[in-house]
């Protein structure tokens, strides 16, 4: 059967959740040949063989975590070239897309990127993307060399599907591209112990109507019954409530989850466009008119502040 590489988005071998959701897609157009680079990558390979991958490829070196892509691109270019696979998926991370682009163009190949689904087709796998603003869904398939397609995170469930997930050491060759660009400082977010936002499975957000930073509190309490990340709308964000790295929308992050819960926000075009790919929408908005509601699986009208901590006691209640 035709051979898929999946390139392996982990920390230290703690393999990230939509590196597992493009196993689901590999699965679908061929078997899972994984590649895990740097520090821990051997690591990987126990999760990655429950998840259907047949062999894992590795290397570890320093260059991986001391310069910025181009070792990986380097990596990902001699696994493509020992393995000749059908497609290659990478996670769609602003990391994992310009390592798709540098490879797809050293292999003289098409790229479809963001893309929110997969399937196999006779010519090659179909890719599903959702495009200017979420108002248009478009599939596609690459015309040209070997398939590279970078996926959303949450476009695929995760499911066991055991495999070998054989470690097989990688042989890489650095080019001289490679140390170009050195990390020279690294500084860790200060975490908020929530999940991150364009990979939650569940996203809490507030707009305007929260009505100041300290009122985020219940919007908080809301994101932390559920085990969900916060997002904000650009008003909510503009006005310094919540920080910039948190604002969903056309010019903030794109988030796909199963359950979007917006709080106070109209629901503006350039909104909906960061997250009209979730998969169930809920809104709380006062004024039954919001545009939001154009779009949401469930709608309350009323006031958030009635309305949001009842949602957060009940969920607490039920969780028991
Ligand atoms: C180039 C460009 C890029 C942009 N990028 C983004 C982006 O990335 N993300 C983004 O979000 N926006 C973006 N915007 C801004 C966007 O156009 C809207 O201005 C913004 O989304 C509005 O945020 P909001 O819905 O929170 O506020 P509003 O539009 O003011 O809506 C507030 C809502 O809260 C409701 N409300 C008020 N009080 C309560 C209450 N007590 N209970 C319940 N409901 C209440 C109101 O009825 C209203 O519907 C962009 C704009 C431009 C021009």
């Amino acid at each position: 059967m035709a051979e898929v590489l999946v390139y392996v988005d982990h920390v230290d071998g703690a393999v990230r959740k939509p590196t597992l959701e493009l196993l689901t897609l590999a699965r679908r157009i061929g078997e899972p040949v994984a590649v895990a680079l740097g520090a821990g990558a051997a690591d990987t390979a126990a999760v990655l063989g429950e998840h259907g991958a047949t062999r894992v490829l590795t290397h570890e070196a320093a260059e991986y975590a001391d310069y910025l892509v181009v070792p990986k691109v380097d990596a990902l270019q001699a696994a493509y070239e020992a393995v000749s696979p059908t497609a290659v998926l990478v996670p769609s991370s602003a990391e994992g897309k310009e390592i798709a682009a540098r490879l797809a163009l050293r292999i003289n190949s098409g790229i479809i990127t963001d893309a929110i689904d997969l399937e196999a087709g006779e010519a090659g796998p179909v890719a599903t993307q959702s495009v200017f603003a979420a108002s248009f869904t478009t599939k596609s398939r690459i015309a040209k060399g070997t398939p590279v397609i970078t996926v959303k995170p949450n476009s695929a469930a995760v499911e066991a599907a055991p495999a070998d997930g054989t470690v097989e050491a990688l042989a890489v060759t650095f080019s001289a591209q490679a140390t170009g660009t050195k990390v020279t400082a690294r500084t860790p977010r200060e975490s908020s112990g929530r999940p991150e936002l364009t990979e939650a499975a569940i996203v809490v957000s507030g707009g305007r109507g929260v009505n100041g930073a300290e009122n985020f509190a219940i919007i908080e309490a809301l994101a932390d019954s559920l085990g969900a990340a916060v997002g904000a709308s650009r008003a909510a964000v503009d006005a310094g409530w919540y920080p910039h790295t948190n604002q969903v929308g056309q010019t903030g992050k794109s988030v796909s989850p199963q359950l979007y819960i917006a709080s106070g926000i109209s629901g503006a075009i350039q909104h909906r466009a960061g997250m009209q790919t979730s998969k169930t929408i809920v809104a709380v908005n006062k004024d039954a008119e919001a545009p939001i509601f154009d779009l949401v699986d469930y709608g309350i009208v009323g006031d958030l502040f009635d309305v949001v901590p009842q949602l957060t006691e009940e969920i607490n209640t039920r969780k028991g």
